[in-house]
């Protein structure tokens, strides 16, 4: 699995009010790395640098010692899975949204992966070949439904780096605390951003970043952040 590293960014979305001020860390390979803090601290906005949707005005973000503004955003896009907060469906089947990104799945990958986030009843072939639609006259799916879809998408994907941006924080407790327990498994020896809310969730990160109006303001194990108080 490749590295990320964030070297001195700095990002503002209009030049007039910076975001970022010299943000710098490392996701080692295989990894996870947390980022917590209050809301409008810039922590999504790493994850939208990391994807270059947006590119940054001073300093390097690499993959693998490569600087991204060197990589297709094609192969971005391949080396990267992202779980939202909410995840959009289309008004599809199931297996599509499941497949979407990786049209060239097979039905048994896609069943797999479905099996595997726990889903797997809800892509049951009708006597048309289709799984059961998302949508309107179709199926509706609970918050935690919809993120076990994304999980089963990101499964399927298998990308080396991983993104969770506040991914249970849209769910109830028990929905949270079983998408939790998943998205641990889905991250197992991937190169991981969880973006969070709470320490409390992060207990295990590599290590945590405490982000505060656009810069690091502490970082260390949850054990050294809870010492520093
Ligand atoms: P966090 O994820 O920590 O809540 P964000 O990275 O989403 O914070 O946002 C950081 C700051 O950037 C916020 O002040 C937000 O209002 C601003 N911001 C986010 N997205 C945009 C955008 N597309 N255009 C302009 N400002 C934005
Ligand atoms: P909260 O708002 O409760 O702090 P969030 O939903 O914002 O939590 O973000 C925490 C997310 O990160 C959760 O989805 C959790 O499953 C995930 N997560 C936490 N620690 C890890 C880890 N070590 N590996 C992978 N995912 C993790």
């Amino acid at each position: 699995q490749p590295t990320v590293r964030f070297e001195d960014v700095h990002f503002a979305y209009d030049p007039s009010r910076p975001i970022l001020q010299g943000v710098s860390f490392d996701i080692p390979a295989g990894k996870t790395v947390a980022v917590v803090g209050p809301s409008g601290a810039g922590k999504s906005t790493l994850s939208r640098l990391l994807f270059r949707f947006y590119d940054i005005q001073q300093g390097r973000v690499t993959i693998a010692g490569q600087d991204i503004r060197a990589v297709t955003q094609q192969s971005l896009r391949r080396a990267i899975g992202i779980v939202p907060q909410d995840t959009v469906l289309f008004n599809d089947t199931v297996a599509y949204n499941i497949a979407y990104g990786r049209p060239d799945a097979t039905q048994a990958e896609v069943e797999q992966a479905a099996r595997a986030a726990h889903i797997h009843g809800f892509i049951a072939a009708t006597p048309k070949g289709y799984a059961t639609m998302v949508g309107e006259r179709g199926l509706k799916l609970s918050g935690g439904e919809k993120q076990r879809v994304a999980i089963a998408r990101t499964l399927l994907k298998n990308p080396p780096i991983l993104i969770f941006d506040e991914a249970t924080s849209a769910l109830d407790s028990a929905n949270e605390r079983a998408i939790q327990a998943e998205l641990r498994q889905v991250a197992q020896g991937k190169t991981t951003l969880v973006i969070a809310h709470r320490l409390s969730t992060v207990v295990d990160a590599h290590e945590i970043l405490v982000m505060e109006a656009g810069r690091i303001v502490e970082r260390g194990t949850h054990a050294q952040l809870l010492a520093a108080g």
